[in-house]
């Protein structure tokens, strides 16, 4: 028996890199398709060799976690791609897709793209911003590989996405950190091939010994369903200093009075950005709420 990673899946066949870093061609054991499993790309597995290229997968490893767009099971960390200049970078959108990220059980890193663009130096303000809630965040620049060997540095001996926005560059990083695949960038026709991208099947692609990225971005639609208003602030991690601290013990941080999220924006021990961003999600999701209703 051996142990692997299935590394792509194409009409019921699955593609197991073992330790030696050789690639077996297997099915799944029927038993799989009574229990109504089907193996995923991602899926850590146990196979039986038939021979040197050939398997037969017989048992999956639980999965810390599962995506759904693209199916891939495993994924550690995300790089969330923002833009420092074109598009501009949007907080709300950085936080709102930080928690469905962290939802899913994935960590995520700050990818500031478009360095050369910066010159308000909103990097900075930024990388200030994140790091001091816990995040790491780096600079990089597409055109000249500023910042490519850090990132590569930060994907070692994980399975890794790209998230963020279209436009922000997540293409020309995933094609700079790699040269086996080539993801298509918005200045080659990425918009003509759009097809292409929603039917095809994930793969990961090894860039060093244990070290993958999935070819395809993830998160791409950001559903906040799963969360109440009320449990927004939860997501916030540096808000949880200051639980059970307010006026009210029901209090969102909103519009209430005696509000120590709010003394503590004030203060600056939580920033505008931050706060603005939580004020802005929170209104985004009661009106869901009335919505659902
Ligand atoms: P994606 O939609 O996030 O995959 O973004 P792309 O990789 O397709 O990049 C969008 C556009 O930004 C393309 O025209 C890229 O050439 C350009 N781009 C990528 N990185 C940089 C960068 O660091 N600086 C500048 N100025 N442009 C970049």
């Amino acid at each position: 028996m051996q142990e692997g990673i299935i590394i792509k899946g194409i009409g019921g066949f699955y593609y197991v890199e073992i330790a030696n870093g050789s690639i077996i061609e297997c099915k799944a054991r029927g038993k799989f398709r009574k229990e109504n499993i089907s193996p995923i790309v991602g899926d850590k597995v146990k196979i039986e060799l038939l021979d040197n290229e050939h398997g037969v997968i017989v048992e999956i490893n639980p999965r810390k976690n599962q995506l759904i767009r693209p199916v891939v099971a495993n994924v550690e960390q995300a790089i969330v791609v923002f833009s420092l200049k074109n598009p501009d970078l949007s907080f709300t959108l950085l936080d709102k897709l930080l928690l469905f990220i962290e939802h899913h059980g994935v960590e995520a890193i700050i990818c500031l793209n478009k360095a050369d663009l910066d010159e308000a130096n909103i990097f900075a303000k930024v990388k200030e911003i994140y790091e001091r809630v816990g995040y790491k965040v780096i600079k990089t620049n597409g055109k000249t590989g500023e910042g490519i060997d850090t990132l590569k540095e930060l994907l070692k001996n994980k399975i890794s996405v790209f998230a963020g926005p279209s436009g922000v560059g997540k293409s020309t990083l995933f094609n700079k950190v790699q040269d086996k695949v080539k993801m298509e960038t918005s200045e080659i026709s990425k918009r003509i091939g759009r097809g292409r991208h929603t039917t095809r099947h994930a793969e990961l692609i090894e860039i060093d010994k244990n070290t993958f990225i999935v070819d395809t971005p993830g998160f791409s639609s950001i559903d906040l369903s799963f969360l109440e208003p009320e449990e927004l602030q939860y997501t916030f991690k540096e808000f949880s200093d200051y639980f059970g601290t307010c006026k009210f013990s029901s209090c969102i941080h909103d519009k209430e009075i005696g509000c120590s999220i709010k003394n503590a924006v004030t203060d600056g021990l939580i920033s505008n950005e931050r706060y603005n961003a939580y004020v802005e999600i929170l209104k985004e999701l009661k009106e869901n709420r009335r919505t659902r209703k």
